[in-house]
This record gives C-alpha cells, sequence and structure tokens, in this order.
C-alpha cells in the first residue's frame, strides 16, 4: 500500500458566493482502489468530485489527479478518466452499440463496443434502442460509456441507485472486477451497505469537512458506538440489576445490554446464567455497524433509497 496516490488532494476549498461548500478537504487515493465518499445531502461530495474530474473550479488547495491539475482542462487528462453520472442523457434514438461506439469515438484508446457492452452484462442487447432499455440496463449503459476510452480512474457518482437488489449485487461484482483489473474507483453513495461491501477506504464528509476516513472497519472502530448483547430468558427469569442488562420493549422474553466493553459484560452475563442454570437462547453480540457509526458522525441517517428516475439527465455534462 505504498504506491503513490493516483488522486491527492490538500487544503481543497470551495466557495459559491458566501456558500463555503468545501472547507479544507485532505485525500489520498491510492491505485487500482475503490474509496468512498459518503455524506449527507449537500455535505460537498459532488463539489469535491467534480473538482477532481475538471469539471469545476476550486477556491483553494493543491489537486492532483493523474499529476494533472484537473482545473488545467488538459485533454491528455480527460481521457484517461471515466464518469458516471446520477442519470443517462445517452440519445435515446440510438442502439446501445451505437451509443457506446459514439461515446468511444471521443478518446485516444476506444474499448471496442461489443467488449464494452458484454463487460456490464448488456452483451445481449446490443441491438436494442436506448429508449427501450430499463432503468437498470439504462445504468449499465452508462458504466459502459464512461470504461469508453479504457479510464484509469472511474467517478462513479451513486452508481446503484433505483437497482432492484440483484441489479446492485450485479453491479458491486462490476466494480470490484474493475477495481481487481487496476483501475481506480471512486464512489458516492448513500448506501451504507454498499460502502461496506465495496470501499477499500472511504472518507465521510459533513458541512465540506472530512469527519473519519479509513477502511470501513477503521471508521467504525474510531467512533466510540456501543456493542449490543442480546439474549432470551425462560418465562418469569430476570437477570439481576447489577448486570444492568434491560428488557427489550418490544419483545418480551428478550434483554438487551449496550457497552463499549463487551468481553467483561459478556463474561459477567455467561458467569451468572450458568451459576443460575439458565440457557441463554439467542445469544448475540453485535458489533457497531458502519450505518450506526454514519449516523453518530453526520447526525443523519443514510438518505431511503430513491425511485428509479433514469429519464431526467440531473447532472449530464458534455465532454468539454
Ligand atoms: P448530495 O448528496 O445531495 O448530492 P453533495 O454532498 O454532493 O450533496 P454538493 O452538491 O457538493 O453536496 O453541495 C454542497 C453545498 O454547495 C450545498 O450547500 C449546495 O447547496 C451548494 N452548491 C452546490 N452547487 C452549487 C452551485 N452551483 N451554486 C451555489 N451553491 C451550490
Amino acid at each position: 500500500m505504498t504506491a503513490a496516490p493516483v488522486i491527492s488532494v490538500r487544503g481543497l476549498r470551495k466557495a459559491y458566493g458566501a456558500t463555503e461548500a468545501v472547507r479544507g478537504v485532505d485525500l489520498d487515493v491510492r491505485p487500482g482502489e475503490i474509496f468512498g465518499l459518503l455524506g449527507p445531502n449537500g455535505a460537498g461530495k459532488t463539489t469535491t468530485v467534480e473538482i477532481l474530474e475538471g469539471y469545476r473550479g476550486r477556491s483553494a488547495g493543491e489537486v492532483r489527479v493523474l499529476g494533472h491539475d484537473p482545473a488545467d482542462g488538459d485533454p491528455a487528462f480527460r481521457d484517461r478518466i471515466g464518469i458516471v453520472l446520477q442519470s443517462t442523457g445517452v440519445e435515446r434514438h440510438l442502439t446501445a452499440a451505437e451509443a457506446v461506439a459514439l461515446y468511444a469515438g471521443y478518446y485516444a484508446r476506444p474499448r471496442p463496443a461489443a467488449e464494452l457492452l458484454e463487460l456490464v452484462g448488456l452483451g445481449g442487447s446490443a441491438d436494442v434502442r436506448v429508449g427501450r432499455l430499463s432503468g437498470g440496463q439504462r445504468r449499465r449503459l452508462d458504466l459502459a460509456i464512461a470504461l469508453a476510452g479504457s479510464p484509469e480512474i472511474v467517478f462513479l457518482d451513486e452508481p446503484t441507485t433505483g437497482f432492484d437488489p440483484s441489479a446492485r449485487r450485479d453491479a458491486w461484482g462490476l466494480i470490484r472486477r474493475l477495481a481487481d483489473d487496476g483501475t481506480t474507483v471512486l464512489l458516492t453513495t448513500h448506501f451504507m451497505d454498499e460502502a461496506q461491501v465495496l470501499a477499500d477506504r472511504l472518507a465521510v464528509i459533513v458541512d465540506g469537512r472530512i469527519v473519519a476516513e479509513g477502511t470501513p472497519a477503521e471508521v467504525v472502530a474510531r467512533v466510540p458506538a456501543p456493542t449490543t448483547i442480546a439474549f432470551r430468558l425462560p418465562d418469569g427469569a430476570v437477570p439481576p440489576a447489577d448486570l444492568s442488562v434491560d428488557a427489550d420493549p418490544e419483545r418480551p422474553g428478550r434483554f438487551l445490554a449496550r457497552t463499549e466493553e463487551p468481553t467483561p459484560l459478556l463474561h459477567r452475563i455467561t458467569t451468572w446464567a450458568v451459576g443460575a442454570g439458565l440457557a441463554l437462547d439467542e445469544l448475540s453480540v453485535t458489533r457497531p455497524t458502519l450505518e450506526e457509526t454514519y449516523l453518530s458522525l453526520t447526525g443523519h441517517a443514510p438518505e431511503a433509497e430513491a425511485a428509479p428516475d433514469p429519464g431526467i439527465g440531473r447532472r449530464r455534462r458534455g465532454r468539454r
């Protein structure tokens, strides 16, 4: 893990008039890793990512992406990155193969359309018009287009919003394969399970600042949050008060203890139960999840999955 970063950001700031959207972000992304950027609406994720892509200027700070300053607008830089936005604006009358070939034509190192469609699982839909693809297929087409120039870095903006569970799994597999093949992936997402499964490392951004960074496990471990010990007792049995175990208000007969030091408490609970000749049915010890950590870092619940909305090109930007 000593390879030089492909994305390096120091002291990044961006103000829109009086609104300070990004307030001093430092970031390193290493080659071939999947880096997740998490945060509530308005935290500054899109602003940060668009500065890295070269689509937005910055107010202050140093930014290097593949050795370039994205603000220079160097076409050689644009050729080395791929971008997938939240929704597609691809011409509806083209077939999937024609759409991919059209975009591939902009690049110095185009990949064949058939290969790209195969890669994203659209091999059987090459001759289907874009307007007839399902929402999930359109998102995959967007990914094929983003990969058309054999990019070294792919920027994915909420890549699975609107996907059904099996399509999400497929997308995760595809993103993982890209990274395994050496492509660096910068991903924004509102889904904690997605970040937990996919991200090698992640940063949580709140009000324009990074509040936690590391592997998902490191981020969870850095924020003190209680582990939950749960078990069920036979009718009428109650743990002694000094164990600080509470009855589960929602499930009679079940008990819960929340502690930041689970080992000694578990020892005391099991010692008591064995001494009393009781079995702790359904005994479980649950570590804090990334979702709970995110909640305590941001004060926000992760957004619920949005309804599919493939028709609106929210932030589709042309190449320039
Ligand atoms: P989301 O999860 O909703 O996509 P985000 O984390 O990507 O949010 P940004 O879109 O970067 O957040 O917005 C950060 C802040 O900057 C917000 O307060 C937003 O209103 C503001 N902002 C973003 N773009 C502009 C703009 N073009 N002009 C003025 N203010 C902007």
